[in-house]
This record gives C-alpha cells, structure tokens and sequence, in this order.
C-alpha cells in the first residue's frame, strides 16, 4: 500500500517535471488568443541545450556559461535563462542595464563591446561588469584612466570561419579583435599601463560547423594566454551550428567538449591554476526554441510560380534578406495535405521573399505557417518598416503558452514623433 502510495506520488511528480514540447494544436490555440504574427518560444528547449552544453564539459573544474543577449533579448527569456545558472554576454550597455534589471550580478556580465564610445565603457565599468577590449588604442587609453580596473582582451586568431561574410568575425580583414601580431604590441602597453587582464577571448563567428577548426582557434588563444600571469578566464566565444532543417548538420558540441576540455585541463595544469571556461552562445541556446507563426493572406498565381502571401515580411523576420537564411516552413493548420511548390513572401512593398520553391503541405488563404529557428536574431531584428508594429512574443513554459511582449499599437509608432505643426 505505501509502496503503491509512493508510486503514484513520483509519477505525479514526474508528470510535473517532464512537461512536453510544444505541439501543433498549442500553436494554433496560441495564434487564436493572441493573434499572427507571434513568436513563441519554449523554454524546454533552451533548458535542454543549456544542460547539453553543461554536461558536455563536464571534466572542466570550472565552467562558464554566458547567453549572448542580442540573440533574443526578451526579459522573461533572460530571466529564465539567468535561473538556469548562465552568465551573460553583452554589447550595448543597455544590453548590461537589461541582465541586471533582471537580477543578475554583475560579476556575472561580461561586455564585449566594439567601437563604442569611451564614455559607455567608463558606464559600464563603473557598473562592475567584466570588460573585454578588442583594440589597442582603446586598451590603453582606458588601461591610463582607469588602471586597476581588470580587463579581458579579445584576440583575433585569423581563422576563416563561419556561415557567411556578415558573421565571420575573426578572419585577417575582420574589425574585431586584437590581432595574435599584434601581441608584443599588447604586451607593452598592458606594461605601461599597469593594467590587469584577467582574461582571454575570442569569437570567430557564427555558424561553425567544423570543430577542428574552433580547436586550432583555441591553440591560438593558449599560446595568446600564456603571456598572461593573472588570468582567472579564456572564454572561447560561441559560433556553434545548429540545424535549420529536419537531418541538417550541427556543430557535434559532446566531441568538441571531450577534446577541448582535455586541452583546457592540460593548460591550466601547466599554467598552475584552474581557470573558469567560458563560452557564450546566443544562437546554440535560443534559435531552435522559437517558432514564428504567421497567416497567409492570400495566394498569388503568377505564369511561373505560386506565391503564399503571409502577414509579416522582412520588418518581422530579416534573416532569409539579411543573411540568405533558409528557414523550415510548415502548414501547421494543414500538415497532411499534398505537398505543392510554393515561394513564400510577405507583405512588405519591396522584395521580402521568406523561401522559395519550398515544397509544403497544400496551402490555402488563412492557413498558419510556422517559421522554425525563430528564437535567434528574429525578434530583435525586427522592426517597424512600412509603419507596421512589431509581433508580440509568447513562451512555452510549465505547459502554459503565456504573452512575454504584447503586440505594438498605434501609439507605439508616434510615441517619440514630435509633430512640430500641432504644438
Ligand atoms: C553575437 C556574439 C555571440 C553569440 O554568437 P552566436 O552565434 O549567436 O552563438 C557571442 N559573443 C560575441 C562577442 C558576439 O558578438
């Protein structure tokens, strides 16, 4: 009997624990209270990377993780990846003014920012987050005004690396990043300065799919490291592949922690302290979490092709104009129907095609596509072009699909317009 009684009380527990992915039918009801186009998020799914990623560096010592805010910057995603234990990488100081509003500390914060100004450096600074310089000019100048604040310096390891030109951040031709010749230069003026770095970083780009080619990055940034005595850190940036399509590749992030761990374990061993391992991904937590949903408003036969036209376009959803992106898209409203080739556009007066060609399940005006990897630079890309208000957001959370942004209004357009004929 109390066996029978204990029992039923971990299943109780287990059916609290386990809630499941988000379904079809959750999307629609989701569009059906708070309308198209919505970006829904689940929050399974970010937890379930996150712990990937914990787990596949489970032999370092101490391990580091921080969400680059610009990918979803939503405080209700930060909030909740912040519960998770995450750090968090920023570039704007209103990015750093977002994590702590959502409570963080700012130890935890690390600002990597470039080409801004030294007024917002001395900010943030003074707000005691971690600063990561990526030029020398700007390291000396803030390493003379300010010599006892710690600095981490971004080194670029000249790798060609990631999916297209606009992320591929740490090639020779790249702005960001100290270069690994400049090095001597770097060294002397941390000398003159007095400053202390207290950490080594790079970030190659996004999109890596080719874990051989982040290992010799990290080699680079080892032997960039061992001109340091008072490093506390090396944060290998992010830039991890994840799939957009059902059987696409991704970065094999276990196979990348087994061997990069054994080769961050062996350096601090000859380095003679344990160092915190960093990473901070945007795209690898958030992107396959969001969905973006949006109606169609009307097919458009033309002599060659059959246009879906959808109630959104490049001002909600700029990857695919942007950065070439291909995005999966279903009919979730019709799934099991024969499949035609369709382009898929939106509704912007300019060209804002979404996919073409695309082979989906018959689609008729009113259906629901559903955009997936929608959870990374998706929302925060969007904006207001042709005078249309951004969507509202949603996430998926203790099997509840609850409003995390609210869809703009009228007045959200002319809120900072000042009509200087009716004063
Ligand atoms: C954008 C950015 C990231 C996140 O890159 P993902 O490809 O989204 O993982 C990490 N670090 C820095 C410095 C960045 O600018």
């Amino acid at each position: 009997m109390i066996l029978l009684y204990i029992i039923q009380i971990s299943e109780v527990f287990i059916s609290i624990c386990s809630f499941g992915s988000m379904n079809n039918s959750m999307l629609l009801e989701a569009v059906k209270n708070f309308e198209s186009p919505l970006y829904i998020y689940d929050s399974n799914k970010i937890k379930k990377q996150y712990e990937r990623l914990i787990s596949s560096f489970s032999a370092v010592k101490q391990l580091q993780i921080n969400y680059a805010v610009k990918a979803l910057s939503n405080i209700s995603i930060l909030k909740y990846i912040i519960n998770l234990g995450s750090g968090i990488d920023a570039v704007s100081i209103q990015e750093v003014q977002l994590a702590l509003k959502c409570g963080i500390k700012p130890t935890k914060i690390i600002y990597t920012p470039n080409g801004v100004s030294m007024n917002e450096m001395k900010k943030v600074s003074e707000l005691g987050v971690k600063i990561n310089i990526d030029n020398l000019s700007v390291l000396e100048d803030f390493g003379n005004k300010n010599p006892k604040i710690p600095i981490c310096i971004r080194i670029n390891p000249h790798i060609m690396a990631g999916g297209n030109s606009k992320i591929s951040v740490g090639h020779i031709d790249s702005k960001f990043g100290i270069s690994i010749h400049q090095i001597p230069h770097l060294l002397r003026i941390v000398e003159n300065t007095k400053i202390t770095v207290n950490g080594i970083h790079m970030h190659t780009g996004s999109d890596i799919l080719d874990i051989d080619v982040f290992l010799r990055a990290a080699e680079i940034l080892f032997e960039a490291a061992k001109n340091f005595n008072q490093l506390e850190f090396i944060d290998f940036g992010s830039g991890f592949k994840v799939p957009y399509f059902p059987n696409d590749s991704e970065t094999n992030i276990e196979e990348l922690g087994e061997k990069l761990s054994e080769r961050f374990n062996e350096f601090c061993k000859n380095y003679g302290k344990d160092l915190i391992l960093m990473f901070e991904p945007g795209k690898f937590l958030v992107s396959e979490a969001g969905k973006f949903l949006c109606k169609v408003n009307s097919i458009k036969q033309t002599t060659s092709t059959v246009f879906a036209q959808v109630d959104s376009g490049f001002n909600h959803f700029l990857r695919p104009m942007m950065y070439g992106a291909s995005h999966h898209i279903e009919n979730i409203s019709n799934p099991n129907d024969i499949e035609r080739y369709y382009s898929i556009v939106g509704y912007i007066c300019e060209t804002d095609t979404f996919a073409s060609n695309r082979k989906i399940s018959t689609i008729n005006n009113g259906d629901i596509l559903c955009f997936n990897n929608a959870g990374a630079y998706c929302h925060t890309m969007s904006s207001n072009y042709n005078s249309r208000y951004r969507p509202a957001e949603a996430l998926h959370i203790n099997d509840e699909i609850r409003l995390i942004r609210k869809r703009e209004v009228f007045k959200d357009l002319i809120k900072n317009q000042i009509d200087i004929f009716n004063q």
